[in-house]
């Protein structure tokens, strides 16, 4: 194809989006009414092969078990062009953080050009988004130079331990990766970047002891923790984008005893992979102040920061070009928050997240898509995917 034959066929893969929004919107009911909580694995199992079964005419799919979080699947596109040279990954979950029955009190509705229900903006919109947008290069007749594969991992909402090697290992055969997880804000903003996550788990262990009788004799776990907390949280650096949040706390067993425990669980955020060494460092400096108590230190970064690298940069300004072409300005955002993005991302292959549905409201009642935003999100999938 010539390019400007090229560019009239992008043009009209806008249109195919616009002629196609009430299929899109009838599978993503669908999909929205296959419940998925995390963990569910019969639900979860259900749901890859509900998007397998209509996938069909397009892709051939392919599950892996993945035992108590259910299946994970793989659809590998049939599209027009003769030899593939590399792989597009596109990526995606099935999994929700609503638990069963949530559909009975949130039930998919369309109302005031929204589309509601749980999981639709995090994220079956999104998978929703991109079969349609292989099936209007498929039905356009539009030459795609890469092999495209769809994964679908069952448990990101839980961290991903059972998808993570799965998309590592899609991730190292991949020339690029478009994560279809919501945009950001009203704007649909992709995500360029994302904080990488940690979990630490402080342990203070003292000595139990009648708090009247024999006060002296105790140490108290709970006092000395108050200690480390503020340190703990000192770990914070905002000029850098660090964060050190310690969110649950437990200790102690009853008020008259000296309390011989205490625990305390911290969040984590780090904007480079090279705050990881700052932040063990310092969780491992800790030293108790009351000599009598002693400290442990679990856990570490488990998603690896998602870094604006320069090829991030020339994914996101080829996917702005398309956006304007469609009339869309197209910004870009820096996430705290993980996805499966982070792992691609962390294996050197250049990733563009938060491709999926415009809306708001992920993990909340309010969580919706904006129906006129359908079409376009979808057209700009298909012309990323004929490009790179
Ligand atoms: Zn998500």
């Amino acid at each position: 194809m010539s390019s400007l034959a090229i560019i009239a066929a992008m043009d009209s893969i806008l249109r195919y989006a616009r002629s196609k929004q009430n299929d899109i919107i009838a599978l993503i009911r669908e999909l929205v009414e296959c419940e998925t909580p995390s963990g569910d694995s019969a639900g979860v199992s259900r749901f890859a092969e509900l998007f397998a079964e209509r996938a069909r005419d397009i892709a051939r799919t392919r599950v892996f078990p993945a035992g108590q979080f259910g299946k994970h699947l793989r659809c590998e596109f049939r599209l027009p062009g003769a030899k593939k040279e590399g792989q597009i990954l596109a990526l995606g979950h099935a999994d929700t953080v609503w638990p069963r029955g949530a559909i009975g009190e949130m039930p998919f509705r369309r109302a005031r050009g929204r589309l509601y229900g749980p999981g639709v903006f995090d994220m079956k919109a999104g998978l929703v988004f991109f079969l349609f947008a292989m099936r209007a290069l498929r039905d356009l007749d539009i030459p795609v130079a890469r092999s495209v594969i769809l994964q679908i991992n069952s448990d990101e909402e839980v961290g991903s331990p059972s998808s993570r090697p799965l998309t590592e290992e899609a991730a190292r055969r991949s020339a690029a990766v478009l994560v279809l997880e919501p945009g950001t804000g009203l704007e649909g903003k992709l995500k360029t970047a994302r904080k990488g996550v940690g979990g630490y788990t402080v342990t203070v262990r003292g000595r139990a002891s009648h708090a009247g009788v024999d006060f002296e004799a105790g140490a108290n776990a709970i006092v000395e923790m108050a200690r480390q907390i503020e340190r703990v949280a000192g770990f914070t650096r905002l000029n850098r984008g660090i964060t050190v949040s310690p969110g649950v706390i437990r200790g102690g067993t009853r008020s008259n005893v000296v309390a011989a425990e205490c625990c305390v669980e911290v969040d984590v955020r780090i904007p480079r992979h090279r705050d990881q060494a700052y932040v063990e460092r310092s969780f491992r400096s800790l030293k108790p102040f009351d000599k009598r108590c002693s400290i442990e230190v679990i856990g570490g970064v488990n998603r690896p920061p998602m870094e604006r690298s320069a090829a991030v940069r020339r994914l996101f300004g080829i996917a702005q070009s398309f956006a304007a072409e469609m009339g869309v300005e197209l910004g870009e955002s820096l996430s705290g928050g993980g996805s499966d993005g982070s792992f691609t991302s962390a294996m050197g292959a250049p990733t563009l997240d938060g491709l999926g549905a415009v809306g708001e409201g992920a993990h909340a009642s309010n969580e919706s898509i904006l129906i006129s935003r359908i079409a376009d999100r979808t057209a700009l999938l298909a012309k990323l995917v004929a490009r790179l």
